[in-house]
């Protein structure tokens, strides 16, 4: 790729414009509009990544490690030169169509009564939880044009993953919510298969920049139990989307002292019980506070809510969590 491009790239990619829409915050300002802050390269307990807006470069006391925009995508994302470009040029195109296709899905769901009867059914019942997480629904074959209206060509919907071959929603009859760089989409349909995101990273844990700031955080696996605890006042909730928590997600529950309570799935065959052990032995060995819940057998904080579970009980099992 020639000099140009590369610098044409840079541009229109501000390094901490970068680093914060990857949960990278600030702690203190330093002289000549720089900043320091937790490296997100290693584990780190004292701020000692530096950042220089102005020239958009970075330097890390801590692991030494420093450069531009690009180098930091080839460290953070650990690919290779051409790579990283791949990903910052997607980067750049794809937070406004994500964007675009959400608000698309959050006007769609409030004119279908099988997706309202579906997020009832699943005990989301206020209005408050529905806006806070930007739920949405894809009744399927209104993508296109909404997007189209907006000038995506179809190529790029189709190249994102939105759109299949034969031009229908990928996401259709599913109940969507917007993740960071990602979607996930639940079907409502017993035929299809239940999960859905696009192709790539399912980002770090969800919602985290409402939550690092609490000195204990609830950890679950689903949306549904995320959302369920949200609308009975937990708000120190948050979700890895599935028990197997990726890199980041590992990285940011252990960036600062806390307590994180574990409320896995006890199912059946005990593979959340299993996933839980085995995380609550990795924090732990990183050294956070680990506790895991109890749930009643076959439960998820979901299904502990729809059959009669309160706050009250929910708090008493925070309380007796080991
Ligand atoms: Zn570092």
């Amino acid at each position: 790729m020639k000099r140009e491009a590369l610098d044409e790239l840079k541009q229109h990619i501000p390094l901490l414009e970068y680093l914060q829409a990857h949960d990278w915050q600030p702690a203190r300002a330093l002289s000549r509009g720089r900043w320091m802050g937790l490296c997100p390269l290693h584990t780190d307990h004292k701020p000692s990544f530096l950042v220089d807006p102005t020239k958009s470069l970075f330097y890390c006391y801590g692991c030494g490690r420093g450069g531009d925009v690009i180098r930091f995508a080839e460290l953070y994302h650990q690919v290779n030169f051409p790579k990283a470009i791949t990903l910052l040029r997607e980067w750049c195109g794809l937070a406004p169509l994500l964007n675009a296709v959400v608000n698309c899905y959050r006007i769609q769901l409030h004119r279908y009564n099988e997706a309202l009867a579906y997020l009832d059914q699943r005990g989301i019942h206020s209005l408050q939880v529905i806006e806070h997480m930007r739920i949405g629904y894809a009744p399927g074959g209104c993508l296109r044009s909404c997007l189209l209206q907006l000038g995506y060509p179809l190529s790029v919907m189709q190249r994102a993953g939105l759109i299949n071959a034969s031009s229908h929603d990928s996401y259709s009859r599913r109940i969507v919510f917007p993740l960071d760089g990602n979607l996930y989409g639940r079907s409502i349909r017993s035929s299809s298969s239940p999960h859905l995101f696009m192709p790539g990273s399912k980002g770090g844990l969800y919602l985290w920049e409402h939550v690092r700031r609490y000195p204990a955080v609830i950890l679950v696996e689903g949306l549904f139990d995320y959302a369920v605890l949200w609308q009975a006042g937990f708000r120190n909730v948050t979700c890895s989307l599935g028990n197997h928590l990726n890199a980041r997600q590992f990285q940011q529950l252990c960036d600062v002292a806390r307590t994180v309570y574990v409320a896995f799935d006890a199912d059946a065959n005990g593979s959340g019980r299993c996933a839980s052990q085995c995380l609550a032995r990795r924090l732990w060995a990183q050294g956070v506070s680990v506790r895991r819940l109890e749930l009643p057998d076959g439960h998820d904080p979901n299904s502990f809510f729809l059959h009669d579970g309160d706050a009250r009980q929910f708090q008493s099992l925070l309380e007796e969590a080991r």
